[in-house]
């Protein structure tokens, strides 16, 4: 397999001003060291509760949101920092399936138009291809040519949803972010814009980048999954791995709250106590260790590293060192 993307050590902080002079006086550490790499054709999702710090890492990737230290590379060539004309060279290759498909829409544009704009702007299919190509592009995800006039406050969800997927299409990328592409949908649509996802890919060769919160979502539709606490992946592997033999304490917990769909069997569910802490000021040592219940002596102390259990599959725990 080659590899489309390696990220080392990406790390997003967010820096606190006060005051008149607007002095920092702390960082948000949003993304604190994260790296994995994505071989092309595959799907990694990147999971964790809310404030862990997955969608800036997306962000950060695409360089929506410049990282503060790192190496992002795609396609073998360093793309960290790069300059604004390159961006918009990348823009072609890596593009961004939305959570929310309703204010990620301009609602003054028809469809037609939401779906010309990037071509437009990149010079891409002049003259009449370029409306060949939304109703080629609206076909693919399911949705009626003719639903081009339309604006976006006559589709209902899961067809504004098709929508972002086919504006996600339109510039032909190698790469897709989905940041909770189903999260805001009901369970039932859900299910067909996973599958349309996966139909996408296999048409097109995507590789894709899925971050969700909800396991259950990741576990159709990812090769690998990487879950991220307070800013760091805690554990990484192949879905069969992570998802059969969980190894951290964290992952354990939140794999204890998915539903077994087998009447009759019962799951031991693992409650974790407290909240997530402040990515401003997060724990010393191992950031879990307030809510682990299988801390040890000196995980307030030192940092785990993210070490390999078996070919592919990393844990950062103690327990495993
Ligand atoms: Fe729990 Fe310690 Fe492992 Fe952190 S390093 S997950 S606190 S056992």
């Amino acid at each position: 397999m080659t590899t489309l993307l390696q990220v080392d050590n990406l790390k997003v902080h967010f820096p606190i001003k006060r005051g008149l002079l607007s002095k920092t006086v702390g960082h948000v550490f949003a993304v604190d060291g994260v790296s994995f790499s994505l071989q092309k054709g595959e799907t990694l999702g990147i999971v964790g509760e809310s404030g862990c710090g997955k969608t800036t890492a997306g962000l950060g990737i695409l360089q929506l949101i410049r990282p503060t230290a790192g190496r992002i590379a795609y396609n073998g060539q360093d793309i960290t920092g790069t300059d604004r004309r390159s961006l918009r060279a990348l823009c072609k290759e890596m593009q961004i399936i939305f959570q929310d498909p309703y204010s990620s829409l301009n609602p003054r544009l028809t469809v037609q138009q939401i779906l010309s704009d990037p071509m437009e702007i990149h010079g891409l299919y002049p003259g009449k291809e370029r409306a060949e190509r939304v109703a080629y592009l609206l076909e693919k995800v399911g949705l009626s040519p003719d639903y081009g006039r339309r604006y976006p406050h006559e589709f209902s969800g899961g067809q504004r949803q098709r929508v972002g997927i086919a504006r996600a299409l339109t510039l032909d990328p190698n790469l897709i972010v989905g940041d909770e592409p189903v999260s805001a949908l009901d369970v039932s649509i859900q299910a067909q814009i996973i599958n349309l996802l996966i139909d996408l890919q296999a048409e097109f060769g995507l590789s894709y980048i899925i971050i969700a919160h909800d396991l259950a979502v990741v576990e159709h539709l990812c090769d690998r999954v990487a879950v991220m606490y307070l800013g760091r992946v805690v554990e990484s592997g192949s879905y069969r791995d992570l998802y059969q033999h969980p190894k951290h304490p964290y992952t354990q917990a939140l794999l204890s709250a998915v539903p077994v769909p087998e009447p009759g069997r019962k799951k031991e569910r693992i409650i974790l106590q407290g909240d997530v802490p402040s990515p401003i000021q997060p724990p010393a040592g191992c950031h879990f260790h307030p809510r682990c219940p299988r801390r040890m002596d000196h995980c307030h102390e030192s940092v785990p590293t993210l070490k390999d259990v078996s070919p592919g599959h990393a844990v950062r725990c103690f327990l495993y060192e």
